[in-house]
């Protein structure tokens, strides 16, 4: 007598993202006489991000430098590198920085690769202030609603970093003025002089705060990184690595490549059964058009974002 079939058992799978891994190639402050290796020309970071997504990430976040290797945020250098990207065939999600120089960059030349055109998918949204090793990082209020205002309007994804909990209560608060909408991207920015330290218990605690169904992603500093990231696939969060946050491979060991530090991290996934998202998936994830020219994605992620203003 058959008395039917309970429903099968969920898989992980069912219940757990793929891993987006993300990496940041460049920052603002890392040197190449800090690791000769770190990507500063726009050619050296369009190839640094490919062979990134050769390795297994779906997203790079850039920052761009001038000739002397100061970091700038001049709209032409960012359209550079996507395009160098774009041009070698490569479909890595571009998530330009609006950070600048952590206090060395006025307000108005940092909104500007949120305007270029086409727009880039994701841009960087410091939620907050902090200090900032012996800098002070501001993101005013004032600053963060004309943020989110243009990427709103331009149809770019805002990557919400947090340094520490008061930046997801801000974050709470731009949502409840309807300036950011669904779906949610949150980068959980430890270890920082000045903000959340690199700890398991202030990450459990921070993505407690989030908005419903925010999908949410750690990077960590230095020796914190690769800490963070194993602890972010074993809650079901995603993983940024890359040289703006860690120069090094293990103590001692400076790292060969931001490529280096994303194998890594897929290799580690693999054991965690956790399957990498390809750009196209991770797009599918984030609320991004999949598989259109990046201009057709901007215009499109400007049309769902009308629809959420109505949500
Ligand atoms: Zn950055």
């Amino acid at each position: 007598m058959s008395v039917g079939r309970a429903a099968p058992e969920p898989s992980r799978e069912d219940l757990v993202d793929k891993l987006i891994i993300s990496c940041a190639t460049t920052g603002s402050w890392p040197t190449k006489a800090q690791n000769p290796a770190l990507p500063t020309t726009e050619e050296e970071i369009a190839a640094a991000a490919v062979a990134c997504r050769e390795a297994g990430a779906a997203i790079v976040h850039v920052h761009v430098r001038d000739e002397a290797g100061r970091v700038t945020c001049d709209p032409n250098r960012y359209a550079r590198v996507r395009a160098l990207i774009e041009a070698r065939g490569c479909d890595v999600i571009v998530n330009m920085s609006t950070g600048g120089g952590a206090g060395s960059t006025s307000d108005e030349e940092r909104l500007a690769p949120v305007g270029i055109d086409p727009p880039p998918e994701i841009a960087s949204f410091d939620c907050g202030s902090l200090n900032f090793g012996d800098r002070v990082f501001v993101n005013s209020p004032q600053f963060l609603r004309e943020l989110a205002g243009r990427m709103a309007r331009h149809g770019v994804l805002p990557e919400i970093e947090c340094f520490e909990a008061g930046h997801v209560e801000n974050a709470r608060r731009l949502v409840e003025e309807g300036l950011l909408c669904p779906p949610f991207w949150f980068q959980f920015v430890l270890g920082v002089r000045g903000g959340a330290p690199a700890t398991v218990k202030q990450l459990v605690h921070m993505v407690e705060m989030l908005p419903p169904g925010a999908r949410w992603s750690v990077c960590a500093v230095g020796r914190g990184q690769l800490a963070m990231d194993v602890a972010a696939m074993a809650m079901g969060g995603h993983a940024r690595t890359g040289f703006e946050d860690n120069l090094y491979y293990r103590k001692g060991e400076l790292a060969t490549s931001n490529a280096q530090l994303v194998a890594r991290l897929a290799r580690i996934a693999a054991e965690m059964n956790r399957p990498l998202a390809t750009p196209d998936e991770a797009r599918t994830m984030l609320g991004l058009a999949a598989g259109s020219s990046a201009a057709t994605r901007g215009r499109q992620r400007a049309g769902a974002t009308a629809a959420w203003d109505r949500w």
